[in-house]
């Protein structure tokens, strides 16, 4: 399979196209190294991950420069996001070591009873392009400690940044079997893993379509599930925003990535009193942001990740204008650059009937609608299938907590643009997926639960 990068179109390399054959091997090899793996002690893959997180930073650069290069993120952010992703790995070594049982006060004195954490088995692991490293390490550093053995299928945009830490983990000492990649049809080999028994777990980052077809595909064996699937994220200013911190969160949040992230602000609401002089102050930062090839200096956002990506962000441009709304700055694909970039948009008066404020729009386009009241803001926000990431902009207490509390998202920046933390619960309500990656919950998704009651009889 071909690999090309989003800035040029030009051809990058080539990766093996593997399929079911490939598929049930490393299935065969990822069950033969849980036997040995789930038994080493937490101390042991401690080490080892402690390892590979050291690599991995020695290997930034080069880890970075592929990213750029086959995703399309401008290089200071693919750095960014191989410290972030090396977080988890850090802190991951650490967790293993506290994955801790319990005592149960028994009923009987001839009873004691025991809860052991056990690893779940073989983990298949599902990851998409908007973050190469981090989607990667966030799944595959808790699977490691908890004592599973991975089958990973990266992105077919993306495969070299996966091969690369795979190497990497490869020379950290991590064992064979233990972390298995496989490049090529995504149906075909992922369809071998579901029907496999052995595989005991899936954990996807994707789009929610996918996802429930996972969900429905992994019924048959009855496999523990993570996913972290799509978002419409709400950006709330009310007037009580400091609006200076409110547009350095909005273009943080907005325009990190180009927008491709699940977490990304998609749709803001703001408090009419403030509304002009938010547009105002946010439409000329954006403006200000150069795009172009990530390689080059100074570019600040790259290219999408597709052809796909740029007509859907066109289509959303393009419905809300029929809609009625106006452009304040972008709003055009930039024919002039050979790869997929289109201009970072603000756009006004937008409403909740536009494709931009109900689908994921994943690409850099802010529509702004106002709102009077901050119970008709709560309103709007939840009205969404989706309960990923919300924003909240205020710096009244008060309003900050009543509005909090009644949102119904998994993440929530309050005056904070970009709210991702390895040692921080990650994850979405209704249909953003199902799980928890990052802090002490994202390796008890990889844990199972063993009661064992002893009679002295
Ligand atoms: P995106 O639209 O962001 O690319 P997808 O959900 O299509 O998100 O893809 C995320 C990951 O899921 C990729 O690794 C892709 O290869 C994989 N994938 C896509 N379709 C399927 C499928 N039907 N079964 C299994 N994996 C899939």
């Amino acid at each position: 399979m071909t690999v090309r990068n989003p800035a040029t179109k030009e051809i990058l390399g080539t990766v093996p196209k593997s399929g079911k054959e490939e598929a049930l091997k490393a299935v065969d090899a990822a069950d033969d190294a849980f036997t040995s793996w789930s038994t080493t002690t937490a101390y042991e893959r401690s080490h080892l991950l402690r390892k590979w997180h050291d690599l991995i930073e020695e290997n930034k650069e080069i880890l970075a420069r592929t990213m750029t290069l086959e995703q399309g993120k401008p290089l200071e952010e693919a750095l960014g996001e191989i410290h972030y992703a090396n977080q988890y790995v850090a802190w991951y070594a650490e967790e293993a070591k506290r994955v801790y049982g319990e005592l149960i006060p028994e009923s009987s004195s001839e009873k004691r009873l025991f809860v052991q954490k056990v690893p779940v088995g073989v983990v298949a692991a599902i990851t998409p392009w908007n973050f190469p490293a981090a989607m990667i390490t966030r799944k595959l550093a808790p699977a490691l400690a908890a004592g599973c053995t991975v089958l990973l299928k990266p992105s077919e945009e993306t495969p070299f940044t996966a091969l690369k830490l795979g190497e990497l983990a490869e020379r950290a000492g991590i064992p064979k079997g233990v972390i298995n990649i496989l490049t090529g049809d995504a149906k075909e080999i992922v369809g071998v893993w579901q029907k496999d028994s052995r595989v005991r777990k899936i954990t996807f980052t994707g789009s929610t379509p996918v996802g429930k077809i996972l969900m429905k595909q992994a019924a048959d064996t009855m496999k523990k599930l993570s996913l972290e699937l799509g978002g419409q994220a709400p950006f709330i200013v009310t007037n009580n925003a400091d609006i200076d911190a409110a547009v350095k969160g909005a273009i943080q949040s907005k325009f990190r990535n180009g927008g491709q992230a699940c977490v990304a602000a998609n749709r803001f609401l703001v408090q009419e009193d403030i509304e002009e002089e938010f547009l105002i102050k946010f439409a000329e930062k954006t403006a200000r942001l150069t795009y172009g090839n990530g390689l080059k200096e100074g570019v600040m956002i790259g290219p999408l990740i597709n052809e796909k990506a740029v007509v859907k962000v066109s289509e959303h441009v393009q419905d809300a204008i029929q809609k009625g709304a106006t452009i304040v700055t972008g709003g055009q694909r930039v024919l002039q650059e050979d790869g997929y970039f289109f201009q970072p948009t603000v756009i006004r008066n937008a409403s909740d009937d536009m494709l931009c404020m109900i689908e994921e729009t994943f690409g850099p386009v802010a529509p702004i609608s106002t709102f009077k009241t901050i119970e008709e803001a709560i309103k709007r926000a939840n009205k969404s299938p989706y309960g990923l990431a919300a924003y909240v902009f205020t710096q009244e207490i008060s309003e900050a907590l009543a509005i909090v509390e009644k949102l119904d998202y998994g993440v929530i920046g309050l005056n904070d643009g970009l709210p991702s933390a390895a040692q921080a619960p990650f994850g979405g309500f209704k249909e953003s997926g199902l799980g928890r990656e990052g802090g002490k919950e994202g390796i008890s998704d990889y844990l199972g639960i063993k009661y064992i009651s002893m009679s002295s009889n």
